[in-house]
């Protein structure tokens, strides 16, 4: 059985070994939705190289300082930091330690206009999107909302990291592969020779990834998803280690069931456009989430918001393949059958049956 204890036993504290000088060290996050990120140490001679940094969190430096020194390393000892994407329990801890102890910090260069994004954006994009998704509600009550801008850990990075380049340490060689998705920057670390995937955050054991949760965002996330999906199923087979979750053996078994849960997602969003729903936020209302199949209003605001999102990249996926049409009424993206006699429909503009 697939226990609550055993979903959380990779969180435990510690320098993990999880293949010849490589360990796996989970970090904490604040919040109650997920607890722990893996940073993972990867011996190199006299130095270590950590794949991601963490949230930027007293008690998470404090902790991987403890499980550095576990393996005979520390803090300043660190030479890079690659991290797989600009998401803050990724990035921030990279650039906070870097600061404070030296080394260099490297991320994918499609993370660039995010990060600027990050220091000069003034009115949340969210609050655009979700009035175009139908969420006129949540949309208002974002826009009211002021938060402080802690730009603190949002520096640049060292380097920026482009697709297909080779990292090479003392022990191994690390290929930077793009997949863009989760972010439109992010990028896993492959290291053929020993089958491993360093996956960030784009293929998870227990959890599907979020999807375009980011200041900047391509036209179609999902689809950039899944076709990177594709892309590291196209690879020879290897053990997967995630941000989020223990160490498995297979990342092809992973990619086919998350290959199969959106293609279950997009039929289900699509019977929920043939069910009356016609705006994103309808959609996701209609649909259920989390694997305790909550309804919508039962989330907490940030995963409703997520919820909604995810739906739009959804429905974005079914306009492209030509199974909805979207119109834009009163500045909200409305979506019908391609076929059900919906003024946008392609079909009913040069018919068989004579129109127009
Ligand atoms: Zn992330």
């Amino acid at each position: 059985m697939d226990g609550e204890a055993d979903r959380h036993a990779w969180e435990q504290p510690g320098a993990h070994e999880v293949a010849p000088g490589v360990h796996r060290i989970p970090l904490p996050l604040p919040g109650d939705s997920l607890k722990a990120v893996n940073i993972y140490a990867i011996s190199d001679g006299d130095r270590v190289v950590l794949i991601d940094g963490g949230w930027a969190l007293d008690e998470a430096e404090e902790l991987l300082a403890r499980s550095l020194k576990a393996i005979g390393y520390q803090l300043g000892d660190v030479r890079d930091y690659l991290v797989t994407h600009l998401h803050r329990d990724h990035y921030t801890q990279a650039i906070a330690l870097r600061r404070a102890h030296g080394g260099r910090v490297a991320v994918g260069e499609g993370e660039r206009a995010c990060l600027e994004a990050i220091r000069t954006v003034e009115v949340h994009p969210d609050v655009a999107r979700l009035y175009e998704e139908g969420a006129t509600e949540l949309s208002r009550m974002l826009a009211e909302w002021h938060g402080e801008r802690d730009l603190l850990n949002w520096e640049d990075p060292d380097r920026w990291l482009a697709n297909g380049v080779d990292v090479p340490l003392e022990t191994r060689t690390l290929r930077v592969i793009a997949t863009p998705g989760h972010t439109a920057g992010h990028v896993v670390f492959h290291d053929p020779e020993h089958d491993a995937l360093f996956a960030g955050d784009h293929v998870l054991p227990h959890i599907t990834p979020s999807i375009g949760v980011e200041l900047t965002r391509p036209p179609s996330p999902l689809r950039d998803y899944l076709n990177s999906l594709e892309l590291i199923r196209a690879l020879p087979d290897a053990r997967l280690l995630p941000a989020h979750g223990p160490v498995t053996e297979s990342v092809h078994d992973r990619i086919d069931e998350l290959l199969e849960h959106h293609r279950q997602r997009l039929d289900a969003t699509d019977a929920a456009v043939d069910g009356g729903a016609h705006t994103a936020f309808d959609v996701a209302g209609a649909l259920t989430w989390t694997r305790r199949q909550r309804k919508l209003p039962d989330l907490d605001l940030f995963n409703q918001i997520l919820a909604i999102h995810e739906t739009m990249a959804h429905l974005r996926v079914l306009v492209e393949r030509g199974w909805l049409t979207e119109q834009i009424v009163d500045g909200i993206i409305h979506f019908s059958f391609a076929g059900d006699g919906s003024p946008s429909d392609p079909s009913l503009r040069s018919g068989p049956s004579g129109a127009p």
